[in-house]
């Protein structure tokens, strides 16, 4: 047993992480440092009722070996939820809070202490065999192994950037149920993916026109499930072994893809044409999949769950040119299905739309200015519109890790490179030694590109745990040793 573990970050994937390390007693001690409450995140934070997890609750539990804890834990609460239904996010966030103070008791009933430190972590170095983690308050405290679990950073684009302390102008993260707005006023919500799906939603309710803009114009597409309902024929796991599924060969990417994408449509499954639709138009097409995922045509979402295993097995095992090459795929073509939305939130957009109170709308913002009260957006074809108030959803960026002379430096820092990770998730801190810090979940995404949701970061949560399972105590400062050190 390890003397103590460092987790850094508790949304979902270092929630998770803790109640591996203590379900499996692989460390005497565990510190948790954690800013925010444990298990809410950017993802899980709101109460509004209406927002519901984007997948089902059979693909949220926080325990690899425990696939139904989600759904057990809401029926105990006396829900009457399926495993297919998307719950209201609340609701994962009050499961990650009680699964954690569940293992703290049992922990410290074994005798193994479980402390959240509210408080952000600014660097981890190397010292000795172990590390020392230092604070934003400048405390440093000992582990003999570090989990990073410390997800994405909300990303602003440049136009928004000197605007970011204006009251018309928010991130989707920050619009609360009660938007204050005027009667029937006309927000703009840069980008369609699905946090924008939300602020279109949080919006509607209070009244106000919305159009939604972004590069692609694209909207997720619409599941009902992320499981197969029967059995699992034709799955993508019968193809481990396959040549192409194995290959390290760079020129590969497009083959492997390929390859996949003629599973979706084989075994007697509809073609992919019947799947899909191609539809030009935005709201058309979200018309359209709306209906397909209600007749049961969307076998693509079947598979969704093995595809995002099998893909990054795969990337993992590749150079990092496939890694690009593949992303561009990922990323034009593959996304929207990866990251769906739940057919109810499907249906909240579309009767937005029907109603004349939500565009869709493939543009690239140049310029935003203020004009009294409101707000004038220049797009890059020349024109301009103007608006009540702006909400931006446009994405997130793995969080900076850079690495000088030992450490690890969190946050934004110029000096030294960028952190690199191995296959099997290892920072390198530039020493020459196997080092014990994991960066999981959204934070490894640097290295494993499909790490959208609970079912993908679960698996290597327990992978990681069980490395720091087998791993002998190595002679380094711990509790019982020696008290944290103080720094003013
Ligand atoms: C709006 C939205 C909805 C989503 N819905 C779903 C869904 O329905 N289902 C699903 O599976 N996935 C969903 N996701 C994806 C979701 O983010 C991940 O599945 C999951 O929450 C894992 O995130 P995380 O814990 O890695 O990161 P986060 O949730 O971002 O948590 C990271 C935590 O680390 C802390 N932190 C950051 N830096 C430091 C530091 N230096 N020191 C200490 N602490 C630090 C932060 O305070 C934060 O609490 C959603 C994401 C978003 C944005």
């Amino acid at each position: 047993m390890l003397r103590s573990v460092a987790v850094v970050g508790a949304g979902a994937t270092g929630t998770s992480a803790v109640v591996h390390l203590a379900r499996c007693g692989v460390a005497q001690r565990i510190d948790v440092f954690e800013p925010g409450a444990i298990g809410h995140g950017d993802a899980f934070s709101s109460t509004d009722p209406a927002l519901l997890c984007n997948t089902s609750a059979d693909s949220m539990s926080l325990m690899a070996d425990r696939p139904d804890d989600f759904v057990d834990y809401l029926h105990g609460l006396g829900f009457p939820v399926t495993p297919l239904d998307c719950v209201p996010r609340y609701l994962f966030a009050q499961y990650c809070r009680d699964r954690y103070l569940g293992v703290r008791s049992a922990a410290s009933a074994l005798g193994v202490h479980l402390q959240h430190h509210r408080e952000k972590v600014v660097s981890v170095a190397g010292a000795g065999p172990g590390y020392t983690l230092r604070t934003g308050s400048g405390a440093e405290w000992p582990a003999d192994a570090v989990m990073l679990c410390m997800g994405m950073d909300a990303w602003t684009p440049p136009v928004i950037r000197p605007f970011r302390s204006y009251s018309g102008v928010t991130p989707a993260s920050a619009l609360g149920p009660a938007a204050a707005l005027p009667h029937d006023a006309r927000v703009l919500v840069l980008g369609s993916r699905l946090s924008a799906v939300d602020a279109v939603i949080t919006l509607g309710r209070s009244g106000a026109r919305v159009q939604m803009a972004s590069p692609s114009g694209t909207l997720p597409s619409v599941r009902t499930r992320m499981y197969p309902d029967s059995s699992a024929s034709g799955s993508l796991t019968a193809l481990a072994g396959h040549p192409w599924v194995e290959t390290t060969d760079a020129g590969q990417a497009e083959r492997f893809v390929a390859g996949l994408v003629r599973c979706l449509a084989g075994h007697g499954r509809p073609h992919l044409r019947d799947q899909l639709s191609l539809a030009h138009d935005p709201v058309e097409r979200l018309r359209a999949e709306i209906t397909i995922a209600e007749e049961g045509r969307n076998f693509w979402q079947e598979l969704t769950v093995e595809f995002i295993a099998l893909t990054n097995e795969w990337l993992l095992r590749q150079p990092p040119a496939v890694w690009q090459d593949f992303w561009v795929i990922v990323e034009d073509v593959l996304d929207r299905y990866i990251s769906a939305m739940p057919v109810s939130n499907a249906k909240k957009l579309l009767s937005l739309a029907d109603a004349g109170r939500l565009e869709v709308g493939r543009r690239r913002p140049t310029e935003l200015t203020r004009t009294g009260d409101r707000w004038a957006m220049k797009w890059r074809d020349g024109s301009c519109d103007h608006f009540d108030a702006v909400v931006y959803a446009t994405g997130y960026r793995p969080p900076s890790m850079r690495c000088s002379e030992g450490r690890l430096l969190l946050g934004e820092h110029r000096r030294g490179a960028p952190a690199a990770l191995s296959a099997d998730l290892r920072v390198d801190l530039g020493r020459d030694m196997d080092e014990r810090v994991f960066a999981v979940g959204q934070c490894s995404a640097t290295r494993v590109p499909l790490v959208h949701g609970v079912v993908a970061v679960v698996p290597q949560i327990s992978r990681v745990v069980r490395e720091l399972r087998a791993l002998p105590a190595r002679s380094c400062r711990g509790v019982g040793q020696s008290l944290p050190v103080f720094h003013p």
